[in-house]
């Protein structure tokens, strides 16, 4: 069985990591013929766009998948009228639009900050009006990692924030004050299988995720999280992992975004849980029974990024698992990650600050 990937970063290179021993085979389609998947599997060099190459791929495999977000989606529905295409192309439509993705939450009963479209600094202006400050201007579509965003905190912020995004769609979302955000991920399968790993705890910094803990031990947060997860999965007949991340606002969870695919909050399963979020994508997508999503011990992802520390410090750490993505140091970019898994959270948090400043070498 051979499965085409859209995209070879990281996330793909680790789905055909764990694709292996289930005896898969890979291709890839990536605009970079040196992107992190070409290390484990061949890869065709093309836009996401281009006819030829979706052909190509779609000519290679038996089945397809994406690891990135911003695929256009008349290319994956292209690809699905000769080969069956997980997860599905409305999730990945809505997922690309920040105002979709809010509607859709609400429809579905899941709480979100407030929100207003904005497409001139005049719906900007009565956005804020009606949603007040502080407040966070954002690019309706390709935001991610924080790009594309304005905090708006005093009246004279907005035209600024307009100058500086305006002339694209945009959304004006209420500042949400959170204690925590978490993230879910789980699967469903082809056959209506669904399992959702243990809530986690993520910090970013620069809108950029730099920490994941898991599990968070909040059975009644669980419930709400799985009790929304399952809707979402349901609305779109979804097969394979997918991730919504919440901010936890006084106890309530609030809906930020979906990702409609494995996801950097679930790099910890790898090695915390006793399936991790790549096989499972790989068991959904073909039907096969998913495995289970509980964590083995207690666990922090913790994030490389701009520089590669130094190998040798980390491996030294007990339970430290090192991710090399061999990709160029460039600032802000994501370069690999390491995993800490230990047998008591103190364990772990202690381990954890120690990689922590090996990390920031
Ligand atoms: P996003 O690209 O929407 O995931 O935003 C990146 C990060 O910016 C989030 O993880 C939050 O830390 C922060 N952020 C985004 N939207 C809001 C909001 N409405 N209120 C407060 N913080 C936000």
């Amino acid at each position: 069985m051979k499965i085409g990937i859209i995209g070879a970063g990281q996330l793909g290179r680790m789905l055909a990591l764990a694709g292996y021993p289930l005896a898969l085979q890979f291709r890839f389609l990536d605009s970079s013929p040196d992107s992190p998947g070409a290390q484990v599997a061949p890869i065709i060099t093309g836009a996401f766009d281009d006819p030829d190459s979706l052909r190509r791929l779609a000519a290679e495999v038996d089945l397809v998948t994406y690891e990135f977000e911003n695929v256009p989606v008349a290319a994956l529905e292209a690809v699905a009228k000769s080969r069956t295409c997980h997860p599905p192309a409305e999730a990945l439509r809505v997922s690309q639009d920040r105002l979709l993705e809010k509607e859709m939450f609400g429809r579905l009963g899941i709480p979100t900050p407030p929100f207003r479209a904005v497409d001139s600094l005049a719906d900007l202006r009565a956005a804020v009006a009606a949603i007040g400050l502080p407040s966070v201007l954002k690019t309706r579509r390709l935001g991610y990692d924080g790009r594309g965003q304005r905090y708006l905190r005093k009246r004279g912020d907005v035209e600024a924030a307009w100058h500086a995004l305006g002339g694209v769609p945009l959304i004006l979302e209420g500042f949400v004050d959170f204690d925590r955000e978490v993230s879910i991920v789980g699967a469903r399968s082809t056959r209506g299988e669904t399992r959702a790993y243990p809530l986690v705890d993520n910090t970013h910094r620069d809108g950029i995720l730099r920490v994941t803990v898991a599990p968070v031990r909040s059975a009644r947060l669980q419930q709400a999280a799985e009790c929304h997860f399952a809707r979402v999965l349901d609305h779109f007949g979804y097969a394979g992992v997918l991730t919504i991340e919440f901010f936890v606002q006084r106890g309530r969870l609030v809906a930020n975004e979906m990702a409609p695919r494995v996801h950097n909050s679930g790099h910890w399963t790898i090695e915390g849980a006793a399936t991790s979020q790549f096989e499972n994508h790989l068991r959904a997508i073909l039907g096969l029974p998913l495995g289970e999503t509980r964590a083995v011990g207690h666990s922090a992802m913790v994030n490389y990024i701009g520089t590669m520390p130094d190998r040798n410090r980390v491996l030294g750490l007990p339970g430290a698992h090192h991710h090399d993505y061999g990709k160029a140091p460039r600032p802000g970019r994501k370069l690999g990650h390491c995993t800490v898994v230990a047998p008591t959270a103190a364990e772990r948090d202690r381990i954890t600050r120690k990689l922590l400043r090996v990390a920031a070498r």
